[in-house]
């Protein structure tokens, strides 16, 4: 119980976040997509935190559930059944509630599903760039140096930063940026600034 209304109190620091950050995550869509992706980001967030909020029973794995399930009808476009069908599928992970174990499960399958679903790899220019440093950072963090999960996450957070940054340079591969070709150099992904965004705010409530 306690861990779920802890995992409702992220989904809504999300919520909050993605809207704050809506016209820049357009902005950068703007760029090298169709300028969407603020838009279709805060309304799915908006009503995934709705949804979380009515839930009778929110442990863990309903809550991501319910948030992954609401992102895939709402987001739209490409990135929301990668976030929502991977949040989907990963939650079930959260059965026995979070520990450190049970949340590398959890990242781990929700890279594996995003890789699945959209056959990105890191290097493509998408949000797998921002994802891939920051689970297998985590991964390393907690099951190699036995930190504890807080500053596992925040060296993931720090991880993911780093990905955000190196879409920059590199031309994209996969998504609608990827049809621009060379031109898509010197942008920065929008759905991997965005994963950055979500990973800051699970941490920042974590703390
Ligand atoms: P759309 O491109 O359909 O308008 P959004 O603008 O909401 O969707 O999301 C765009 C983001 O989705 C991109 O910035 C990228 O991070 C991500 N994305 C697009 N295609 C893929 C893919 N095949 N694999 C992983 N991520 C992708
Ligand atoms: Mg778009
Ligand atoms: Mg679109």
């Amino acid at each position: 119980r306690e861990d779920g209304e802890a995992v409702v109190a992220a989904v809504e620091a999300v919520a909050e976040r993605i809207e704050a950050e809506r016209d820049h995550l357009t902005d950068l869509d703007s760029a090298i997509g169709d300028a969407d992706h603020g838009g279709n980001m805060a309304r799915g967030w908006a009503k995934a935190a709705d949804a979380a909020r009515d839930l009778e029973d929110p442990n863990p794995e309903t809550v991501a559930k319910t948030v992954g399930k609401t992102l895939m009808s709402e987001v739209g476009g490409a990135s929301g059944p990668l976030f929502g069908g991977s949040l989907v599928f990963a939650g079930a992970e959260l059965a026995d509630g979070v520990t450190a174990e049970t949340a590398v499960a959890f990242a781990e399958t929700y890279l594996e599903k995003v890789e699945d679903r959209g056959d990105a790899r890191i290097g493509d220019g998408t949000m797998v760039d921002a994802l891939t440093p920051a689970v297998h950072t985590f991964k390393k963090s907690v099951e190699v140096d036995d930190l504890d999960p807080l500053e596992a996450l925040a060296k993931a957070v720090d991880a993911a930063e780093r990905g955000v940054a190196f879409t920059v340079p590199i031309r994209a591969r996969k998504g609608r940026a990827s049809y621009l070709g060379w031109r898509s150099v010197g942008h920065q992904d929008p759905g991997a600034t965005s994963t950055l965004f979500l990973l800051e705010e699970v941490l920042e409530v974590a703390a």
